[in-house]
Protein backbone atom coordinates (compact mmCIF):
# COMPACT_ATOMS: atom_id res chain seq x y z
CA UNK A 1 0.00 0.00 0.00
CA UNK A 2 1.40 3.62 -0.89
CA UNK A 3 0.96 6.43 1.37
CA UNK A 4 0.29 9.76 0.05
CA UNK A 5 3.29 12.01 -0.73
CA UNK A 6 3.17 15.34 -0.54
CA UNK A 7 2.21 16.97 -3.72
CA UNK A 8 1.38 20.78 -4.00
CA UNK A 9 -2.70 20.07 -5.11
CA UNK A 10 -4.61 22.05 -7.66
CA UNK A 11 -7.32 23.94 -5.88
CA UNK A 12 -9.39 24.22 -8.48
CA UNK A 13 -11.95 21.53 -10.92
CA UNK A 14 -10.72 22.50 -14.01
CA UNK A 15 -6.97 20.88 -12.64
CA UNK A 16 -8.63 18.10 -11.87
CA UNK A 17 -8.79 16.44 -15.49
CA UNK A 18 -12.42 16.15 -16.03
CA UNK A 19 -13.86 16.41 -19.01
CA UNK A 20 -15.60 19.61 -19.62
CA UNK A 21 -19.28 18.40 -19.08
CA UNK A 22 -18.42 17.05 -16.20
CA UNK A 23 -17.02 20.78 -15.37
CA UNK A 24 -20.38 22.10 -16.57
CA UNK A 25 -22.23 19.88 -14.40
CA UNK A 26 -20.05 20.59 -11.47
CA UNK A 27 -20.40 24.77 -11.91
CA UNK A 28 -24.42 24.31 -12.35
CA UNK A 29 -24.25 22.42 -9.05
CA UNK A 30 -22.96 25.72 -7.83
CA UNK A 31 -19.66 23.89 -6.45
CA UNK A 32 -16.82 26.62 -6.73
CA UNK A 33 -13.70 24.76 -5.58
CA UNK A 34 -13.47 20.90 -4.92
CA UNK A 35 -13.48 19.68 -1.37
CA UNK A 36 -10.09 18.30 0.35
CA UNK A 37 -11.16 14.49 -0.30
CA UNK A 38 -12.08 15.11 -4.37
CA UNK A 39 -8.69 17.05 -4.33
CA UNK A 40 -6.94 13.99 -3.43
CA UNK A 41 -8.78 11.35 -5.20
CA UNK A 42 -10.15 12.48 -8.50
CA UNK A 43 -6.63 13.02 -10.58
CA UNK A 44 -5.45 9.29 -8.99
CA UNK A 45 -8.86 7.97 -9.94
CA UNK A 46 -8.48 9.46 -13.36
CA UNK A 47 -5.10 7.32 -13.60
CA UNK A 48 -7.14 4.09 -12.93
CA UNK A 49 -5.66 3.76 -9.59
CA UNK A 50 -7.12 2.02 -6.87
CA UNK A 51 -8.16 3.74 -3.70
CA UNK A 52 -8.87 2.91 -0.40
CA UNK A 53 -9.94 5.97 1.18
CA UNK A 54 -11.28 6.93 4.75
CA UNK A 55 -13.73 10.12 4.66
CA UNK A 56 -17.01 10.78 6.59
CA UNK A 57 -20.46 12.12 5.27
CA UNK A 58 -20.02 15.53 4.29
CA UNK A 59 -16.65 15.27 3.26
CA UNK A 60 -17.93 15.30 -0.74
CA UNK A 61 -17.33 11.69 -0.83
CA UNK A 62 -20.41 11.08 -3.30
CA UNK A 63 -18.30 13.12 -5.89
CA UNK A 64 -15.49 11.80 -5.38
CA UNK A 65 -16.05 8.72 -6.33
CA UNK A 66 -19.03 10.08 -9.31
CA UNK A 67 -16.88 12.71 -11.36
CA UNK A 68 -14.31 10.07 -11.83
CA UNK A 69 -16.49 7.13 -12.29
CA UNK A 70 -18.82 9.64 -15.45
CA UNK A 71 -14.79 10.57 -17.02
CA UNK A 72 -14.73 6.82 -17.66
CA UNK A 73 -17.87 6.75 -19.30
CA UNK A 74 -17.06 9.18 -21.88
CA UNK A 75 -14.38 7.08 -23.22
CA UNK A 76 -15.95 4.25 -25.50
CA UNK A 77 -15.84 0.85 -24.31
CA UNK A 78 -14.67 -1.88 -26.51
CA UNK A 79 -16.85 -4.35 -25.85
CA UNK A 80 -20.79 -3.55 -26.38
CA UNK A 81 -23.20 -4.64 -24.19
CA UNK A 82 -26.15 -3.79 -21.99
CA UNK A 83 -24.15 -4.71 -18.70
CA UNK A 84 -23.04 -2.02 -16.36
CA UNK A 85 -19.24 -0.30 -16.69
CA UNK A 86 -19.86 1.35 -13.18
CA UNK A 87 -21.02 -0.65 -10.12
CA UNK A 88 -21.56 1.24 -6.82
CA UNK A 89 -22.60 -1.04 -3.30
CA UNK A 90 -23.93 1.01 -1.01
CA UNK A 91 -25.45 -0.23 2.64
CA UNK A 92 -28.42 1.19 2.40
CA UNK A 93 -31.35 1.70 -0.35
CA UNK A 94 -31.01 5.44 0.86
CA UNK A 95 -27.59 5.97 0.58
CA UNK A 96 -28.38 3.98 -2.92
CA UNK A 97 -30.64 6.84 -3.82
CA UNK A 98 -28.44 9.66 -2.97
CA UNK A 99 -25.74 8.18 -4.99
CA UNK A 100 -28.38 7.31 -8.07
CA UNK A 101 -29.30 11.13 -7.97
CA UNK A 102 -25.82 12.42 -7.54
CA UNK A 103 -25.08 10.39 -11.20
CA UNK A 104 -28.08 12.38 -12.65
CA UNK A 105 -26.75 15.57 -11.30
CA UNK A 106 -23.33 15.30 -12.31
CA UNK A 107 -23.52 13.33 -15.22
CA UNK A 108 -26.34 15.94 -16.87
CA UNK A 109 -24.38 16.59 -19.52
CA UNK A 110 -23.57 12.95 -21.00
CA UNK A 111 -26.06 10.52 -22.29
CA UNK A 112 -25.70 8.16 -19.35
CA UNK A 113 -28.08 5.49 -17.85
CA UNK A 114 -28.09 5.19 -13.83
CA UNK A 115 -30.38 2.58 -12.11
CA UNK A 116 -30.58 1.50 -8.78
CA UNK A 117 -31.12 -2.44 -7.55
CA UNK A 118 -32.02 -2.29 -4.01
CA UNK A 119 -34.49 -4.14 -1.74
CA UNK A 120 -37.96 -3.27 -1.39
CA UNK A 121 -38.42 -2.49 -5.05
CA UNK A 122 -40.55 -4.60 -7.29
CA UNK A 123 -38.87 -7.51 -9.12
CA UNK A 124 -40.57 -7.09 -12.10
CA UNK A 125 -39.55 -3.29 -12.81
CA UNK A 126 -36.00 -3.87 -11.95
CA UNK A 127 -35.89 -6.54 -13.96
CA UNK A 128 -37.71 -4.67 -17.20
CA UNK A 129 -35.11 -1.83 -16.58
CA UNK A 130 -32.13 -3.90 -16.39
CA UNK A 131 -32.94 -5.40 -19.36
CA UNK A 132 -32.98 -2.13 -21.10
CA UNK A 133 -29.41 -1.61 -20.05
CA UNK A 134 -27.14 0.81 -17.52
CA UNK A 135 -24.03 2.34 -17.27
CA UNK A 136 -23.90 2.93 -13.74
CA UNK A 137 -25.63 0.46 -11.35
CA UNK A 138 -26.33 1.31 -7.95
CA UNK A 139 -26.72 -1.26 -5.49
CA UNK A 140 -27.48 -2.69 -2.06
CA UNK A 141 -25.00 -6.03 -1.86
CA UNK A 142 -28.34 -8.41 -0.70
CA UNK A 143 -30.73 -7.54 -3.79
CA UNK A 144 -27.18 -6.97 -6.17
CA UNK A 145 -26.45 -10.51 -4.82
CA UNK A 146 -30.11 -11.83 -6.17
CA UNK A 147 -30.26 -10.65 -9.50
CA UNK A 148 -26.59 -11.63 -10.05
CA UNK A 149 -27.74 -15.26 -9.42
CA UNK A 150 -30.52 -15.02 -11.31
CA UNK A 151 -28.59 -14.42 -14.35
CA UNK A 152 -29.79 -10.66 -15.10
CA UNK A 153 -26.64 -8.96 -14.65
CA UNK A 154 -24.17 -9.22 -17.09
CA UNK A 155 -20.64 -7.84 -15.15
CA UNK A 156 -18.69 -8.59 -18.37
CA UNK A 157 -18.12 -4.85 -18.91
CA UNK A 158 -17.57 -3.57 -15.60
CA UNK A 159 -14.42 -1.32 -15.23
CA UNK A 160 -14.74 0.48 -11.83
CA UNK A 161 -16.47 -0.82 -8.75
CA UNK A 162 -17.02 1.66 -5.53
CA UNK A 163 -17.36 0.28 -2.10
CA UNK A 164 -19.31 3.07 -0.64
CA UNK A 165 -19.36 3.27 3.03
CA UNK A 166 -18.06 -0.06 3.27
CA UNK A 167 -17.04 -0.20 7.14
CA UNK A 168 -21.34 0.01 7.90
CA UNK A 169 -21.55 -2.62 4.95
CA UNK A 170 -19.48 -4.67 7.45
CA UNK A 171 -21.49 -3.87 10.22
CA UNK A 172 -24.65 -4.45 8.42
CA UNK A 173 -23.31 -8.09 8.22
CA UNK A 174 -23.00 -7.90 4.46
CA UNK A 175 -19.67 -9.44 4.13
CA UNK A 176 -20.26 -12.95 2.71
CA UNK A 177 -22.52 -10.82 0.06
CA UNK A 178 -19.64 -8.61 -0.62
CA UNK A 179 -16.99 -11.06 -0.90
CA UNK A 180 -19.75 -13.65 -3.74
CA UNK A 181 -20.15 -10.07 -5.66
CA UNK A 182 -16.13 -9.47 -5.37
CA UNK A 183 -15.23 -13.00 -6.73
CA UNK A 184 -17.49 -12.57 -9.86
CA UNK A 185 -16.33 -9.05 -10.76
CA UNK A 186 -13.93 -8.83 -13.63
CA UNK A 187 -10.24 -9.00 -12.28
CA UNK A 188 -9.22 -6.15 -14.33
CA UNK A 189 -11.68 -3.43 -13.14
CA UNK A 190 -10.70 -0.83 -10.95
CA UNK A 191 -11.42 -0.46 -6.97
CA UNK A 192 -12.03 2.31 -4.77
CA UNK A 193 -13.46 1.63 -1.15
CA UNK A 194 -14.52 4.42 0.64
CA UNK A 195 -14.89 4.19 4.91
CA UNK A 196 -15.58 6.30 7.58
CA UNK A 197 -12.92 4.19 9.89
CA UNK A 198 -10.40 2.18 8.54
CA UNK A 199 -10.01 -0.60 10.59
CA UNK A 200 -8.65 -4.29 10.52
CA UNK A 201 -11.68 -5.70 8.75
CA UNK A 202 -11.40 -3.11 6.26
CA UNK A 203 -8.06 -3.38 5.44
CA UNK A 204 -8.97 -6.98 5.27
CA UNK A 205 -11.23 -6.84 2.69
CA UNK A 206 -8.77 -4.02 0.67
CA UNK A 207 -6.41 -6.35 0.78
CA UNK A 208 -7.97 -9.33 -0.81
CA UNK A 209 -9.92 -6.91 -3.65
CA UNK A 210 -7.67 -3.36 -3.82
CA UNK A 211 -4.60 -3.72 -6.21
CA UNK A 212 -2.21 -1.39 -4.78
CA UNK A 213 -4.04 1.19 -3.51
CA UNK A 214 -3.74 4.73 -2.75
CA UNK A 215 -4.46 5.69 0.65
CA UNK A 216 -5.99 8.60 1.22
CA UNK A 217 -7.29 10.04 4.86
CA UNK A 218 -9.76 12.69 5.22
CA UNK A 219 -10.88 13.06 8.91
CA UNK A 220 -13.72 15.53 9.88
CA UNK A 221 -12.81 19.04 11.76
CA UNK A 222 -13.97 17.55 14.93
CA UNK A 223 -11.81 13.75 15.01
CA UNK A 224 -8.45 14.99 13.82
CA UNK A 225 -5.89 16.58 15.72
CA UNK A 226 -5.70 14.88 19.01
CA UNK A 227 -1.67 14.39 18.90
CA UNK A 228 -1.37 18.21 18.10
CA UNK A 229 -1.13 20.79 21.30
CA UNK A 230 -2.58 24.09 20.20
CA UNK A 231 -1.70 27.09 22.08
CA UNK A 232 -2.88 30.55 21.66
CA UNK A 233 -0.93 33.42 22.51
CA UNK A 234 -2.47 37.17 22.69
CA UNK A 235 -0.30 39.60 20.17
CA UNK A 236 0.19 43.55 20.54
CA UNK A 237 1.02 44.33 17.11
CA UNK A 238 3.25 43.12 14.32
CA UNK A 239 6.86 43.52 16.72
CA UNK A 240 5.52 41.44 19.18
CA UNK A 241 4.65 39.36 17.05
CA UNK A 242 7.87 38.89 15.21
CA UNK A 243 9.49 38.51 18.71
CA UNK A 244 7.43 36.39 19.56
CA UNK A 245 7.85 34.15 16.15
CA UNK A 246 11.87 34.63 16.75
CA UNK A 247 11.47 32.71 19.80
CA UNK A 248 9.81 29.91 19.36
CA UNK A 249 11.71 29.26 16.43
CA UNK A 250 14.76 29.49 18.30
CA UNK A 251 13.60 26.60 21.07
CA UNK A 252 15.67 23.99 20.66
CA UNK A 253 12.33 21.59 20.02
CA UNK A 254 11.62 23.44 16.59
CA UNK A 255 12.90 20.92 13.97
CA UNK A 256 10.53 22.39 10.96
CA UNK A 257 7.84 25.01 10.91
CA UNK A 258 5.57 26.29 8.80
CA UNK A 259 4.32 29.69 9.49
CA UNK A 260 1.19 31.00 8.09
CA UNK A 261 0.53 34.40 6.69
CA UNK A 262 -2.64 35.91 5.37
CA UNK A 263 -0.94 37.36 1.80
CA UNK A 264 1.64 36.17 -0.65
CA UNK A 265 3.30 39.80 -0.37
CA UNK A 266 3.68 39.49 3.85
CA UNK A 267 4.86 35.86 3.49
CA UNK A 268 7.49 36.85 0.86
CA UNK A 269 8.57 39.72 3.10
CA UNK A 270 8.65 37.04 6.61
CA UNK A 271 10.64 34.76 4.63
CA UNK A 272 13.15 37.63 3.72
CA UNK A 273 13.16 38.80 7.18
CA UNK A 274 13.40 35.93 8.83
CA UNK A 275 16.32 34.33 5.94
CA UNK A 276 17.74 38.20 7.68
CA UNK A 277 17.87 36.54 10.90
CA UNK A 278 19.72 33.67 9.58
CA UNK A 279 16.63 31.46 9.48
CA UNK A 280 16.82 29.16 6.47
CA UNK A 281 13.37 30.55 5.35
CA UNK A 282 11.53 30.28 2.08
CA UNK A 283 8.38 31.64 0.83
CA UNK A 284 5.07 29.61 -0.96
CA UNK A 285 2.19 30.76 -2.28
CA UNK A 286 -0.09 30.84 -4.79
CA UNK A 287 1.90 33.31 -7.37
CA UNK A 288 4.80 31.11 -7.58
CA UNK A 289 5.25 29.05 -10.88
CA UNK A 290 5.18 25.13 -10.20
CA UNK A 291 8.47 24.80 -10.42
CA UNK A 292 9.42 26.70 -7.69
CA UNK A 293 7.12 25.51 -5.31
CA UNK A 294 8.25 22.04 -6.00
CA UNK A 295 11.95 22.59 -5.33
CA UNK A 296 10.68 24.92 -2.02
CA UNK A 297 8.85 21.83 -1.12
CA UNK A 298 11.93 18.99 -2.14
CA UNK A 299 13.74 21.35 0.36
CA UNK A 300 11.46 21.23 3.10
CA UNK A 301 11.28 17.29 2.79
CA UNK A 302 14.53 17.05 2.51
CA UNK A 303 15.26 19.05 5.85
CA UNK A 304 17.14 21.52 4.11
CA UNK A 305 14.81 24.22 4.41
CA UNK A 306 13.88 25.23 8.26
CA UNK A 307 10.59 27.34 7.80
CA UNK A 308 8.09 27.78 4.89
CA UNK A 309 6.08 31.19 5.41
CA UNK A 310 3.36 30.17 3.26
CA UNK A 311 -0.69 31.00 2.62
CA UNK A 312 -3.20 28.97 3.11
CA UNK A 313 -3.95 27.68 -0.87
CA UNK A 314 -0.15 27.29 -1.09
CA UNK A 315 0.38 24.96 2.11
CA UNK A 316 -2.99 22.71 1.47
CA UNK A 317 -2.00 18.82 1.08
CA UNK A 318 1.88 19.11 2.45
CA UNK A 319 2.75 16.35 4.32
CA UNK A 320 6.19 16.44 5.76
CA UNK A 321 6.56 14.35 8.26
CA UNK A 322 9.68 16.91 10.48
CA UNK A 323 6.75 19.58 10.45
CA UNK A 324 7.46 19.66 13.88
CA UNK A 325 5.73 23.44 14.10
CA UNK A 326 2.46 25.38 12.74
CA UNK A 327 2.22 29.07 13.21
CA UNK A 328 -0.82 30.73 12.42
CA UNK A 329 1.17 34.67 12.45
CA UNK A 330 -1.84 36.01 11.46
CA UNK A 331 -5.49 33.67 12.30
CA UNK A 332 -7.14 32.57 8.95
CA UNK A 333 -10.47 34.39 8.38
CA UNK A 334 -12.05 30.83 7.55
CA UNK A 335 -12.08 28.69 10.24
CA UNK A 336 -11.81 25.31 7.83
CA UNK A 337 -8.36 26.64 7.02
CA UNK A 338 -7.22 26.58 10.58
CA UNK A 339 -7.92 22.63 10.55
CA UNK A 340 -6.37 22.35 6.98
CA UNK A 341 -2.91 24.45 8.25
CA UNK A 342 -2.47 22.66 11.62
CA UNK A 343 -2.73 19.36 10.18
CA UNK A 344 0.30 19.66 8.28
CA UNK A 345 2.06 19.04 11.21
CA UNK A 346 1.93 15.54 13.63
CA UNK A 347 2.23 14.01 10.44
CA UNK A 348 2.55 9.71 10.34
CA UNK A 349 1.42 9.37 13.98
CA UNK A 350 3.71 11.97 15.58
CA UNK A 351 3.16 15.00 17.76
CA UNK A 352 2.89 18.23 16.92
CA UNK A 353 2.64 21.84 18.14
CA UNK A 354 -0.11 24.57 16.61
CA UNK A 355 0.48 28.22 17.52
CA UNK A 356 -1.40 30.89 16.61
CA UNK A 357 -1.34 34.60 17.59
CA UNK A 358 -4.50 36.08 18.33
CA UNK A 359 -4.79 40.08 18.36
CA UNK A 360 -7.39 42.35 19.91
CA UNK A 361 -9.28 42.59 16.79
CA UNK A 362 -9.11 38.45 16.24
CA UNK A 363 -11.29 37.30 18.79
CA UNK A 364 -14.68 36.40 16.47
CA UNK A 365 -11.96 34.06 14.61
CA UNK A 366 -10.68 32.43 17.48
CA UNK A 367 -14.04 31.79 18.23
CA UNK A 368 -14.99 29.76 15.00
CA UNK A 369 -12.41 27.93 15.15
CA UNK A 370 -13.35 26.72 19.08
CA UNK A 371 -16.39 25.91 17.24
CA UNK A 372 -15.40 24.55 14.37
CA UNK A 373 -13.32 22.34 16.46
CA UNK A 374 -15.16 21.73 19.82
CA UNK A 375 -11.63 21.79 20.79
CA UNK A 376 -10.50 25.26 23.45
CA UNK A 377 -6.92 26.66 22.18
CA UNK A 378 -4.68 27.13 25.46
CA UNK A 379 -3.44 30.53 26.23
CA UNK A 380 -0.02 30.35 26.62
CA UNK A 381 2.61 33.07 27.42
CA UNK A 382 6.08 33.37 26.70
CA UNK A 383 7.78 34.49 29.90
CA UNK A 384 9.43 37.90 28.88
CA UNK A 385 7.30 38.28 25.90
CA UNK A 386 3.94 39.03 28.02
CA UNK A 387 0.87 40.70 25.72
CA UNK A 388 0.24 43.96 26.91
CA UNK A 389 -2.85 44.00 25.33
CA UNK A 390 -6.71 42.96 27.52
CA UNK A 391 -6.93 39.63 26.03
CA UNK A 392 -10.83 38.94 24.59
CA UNK A 393 -12.32 36.23 26.81
CA UNK A 394 -12.88 33.74 25.25
CA UNK A 395 -16.42 31.55 25.39
CA UNK A 396 -16.08 27.54 25.82
CA UNK A 397 -16.86 26.42 22.18
CA UNK A 398 -20.27 24.04 21.87
CA UNK A 399 -20.10 20.72 23.03
CA UNK A 400 -16.97 21.30 25.19
CA UNK A 401 -17.22 19.84 28.20
CA UNK A 402 -16.68 20.62 31.56
CA UNK A 403 -13.39 19.39 32.90
CA UNK A 404 -10.17 17.90 31.32
CA UNK A 405 -9.79 16.81 27.60
CA UNK A 406 -10.44 18.64 24.71
CA UNK A 407 -12.49 21.47 26.91
CA UNK A 408 -12.60 23.92 28.99
CA UNK A 409 -11.28 23.31 32.64
CA UNK A 410 -12.38 25.33 35.78
CA UNK A 411 -10.35 28.48 35.41
CA UNK A 412 -6.81 28.20 37.33
CA UNK A 413 -6.54 31.88 37.10
CA UNK A 414 -3.02 32.05 34.89
CA UNK A 415 -2.56 30.87 31.40
CA UNK A 416 0.00 28.39 31.19
CA UNK A 417 3.40 30.16 31.26
CA UNK A 418 6.32 28.84 29.40
CA UNK A 419 10.13 29.72 30.27
CA UNK A 420 11.92 32.50 28.16
CA UNK A 421 11.43 30.67 24.22
CA UNK A 422 10.78 27.75 25.74
CA UNK A 423 7.91 25.46 26.54
CA UNK A 424 7.91 22.74 29.44
CA UNK A 425 7.32 19.30 27.97
CA UNK A 426 3.88 18.34 30.08
CA UNK A 427 3.64 15.76 32.78
CA UNK A 428 3.34 12.87 30.75
CA UNK A 429 -0.32 13.68 29.32
CA UNK A 430 -0.45 13.43 25.68
CA UNK A 431 -0.22 16.36 23.74
CA UNK A 432 -3.84 18.42 23.31
CA UNK A 433 -5.15 16.71 26.19
CA UNK A 434 -4.11 18.77 29.27
CA UNK A 435 -6.48 20.65 31.23
CA UNK A 436 -6.95 24.11 29.76
CA UNK A 437 -6.71 27.25 31.65
CA UNK A 438 -8.36 30.18 31.01
CA UNK A 439 -6.36 33.64 30.67
CA UNK A 440 -5.86 36.34 33.40
CA UNK A 441 -6.57 38.64 30.68
CA UNK A 442 -10.02 37.44 29.71
CA UNK A 443 -12.42 39.76 31.51
P1 LIG B 1 -21.18 13.79 0.59
O1 LIG B 1 -20.04 13.80 1.53
O2 LIG B 1 -20.86 13.15 -0.70
O3 LIG B 1 -22.42 13.22 1.23
O4 LIG B 1 -21.50 15.32 0.20
C1 LIG B 1 -21.98 16.25 1.13
C2 LIG B 1 -22.59 17.46 0.47
O5 LIG B 1 -21.58 18.28 -0.08
C3 LIG B 1 -23.55 17.17 -0.67
O6 LIG B 1 -24.71 17.93 -0.44
C4 LIG B 1 -22.85 17.66 -1.91
O7 LIG B 1 -23.77 18.18 -2.83
C5 LIG B 1 -21.95 18.73 -1.38
N1 LIG B 1 -20.70 18.89 -2.12
C6 LIG B 1 -19.92 17.94 -2.64
N2 LIG B 1 -18.82 18.46 -3.21
C7 LIG B 1 -18.90 19.80 -3.05
C8 LIG B 1 -18.05 20.90 -3.44
N3 LIG B 1 -16.90 20.71 -4.07
N4 LIG B 1 -18.44 22.15 -3.11
C9 LIG B 1 -19.60 22.34 -2.45
N5 LIG B 1 -20.44 21.36 -2.06
C10 LIG B 1 -20.10 20.08 -2.36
Amino acid sequence: MTAVSEIVLPVTFETLGLAAPILEAVKAAGYTEPTAVQLRTIPEAIKGRDLLVSSQTGSGKTAAFMLPALQKLTLQHEKPGRGPRILVLTPTRELAVQVTKAADTYGRNLRVKTLSVVGGMPYPLQNRMLKNGVDILVATPGRMLDQMNSGRIDLSRLQLLILDEADRMLDMGFKDDLEAILAKVPKTRQTMLFSATIEPSIVRLANSFLHDPLRVAVDTAQTRHVNIEQRLHFADDMGHKNRLLDSILGHPDMQQAIVFTSTKRHADQLAQDLHGKGHSAAAMHGDMHQGARNRTLQALRRGGLKVLVATDVAARGIDVQGISHVINYDLPMQAEDYVHRIGRTGRAGRNGIAISFASSRDSHLVRDIERLTAQKIEVSVIEGLEPKMRAFSKPAPRGARPGGGKSYGKPSGAPRREGFGGYAKRDGRPAGRSPARTSPYAK
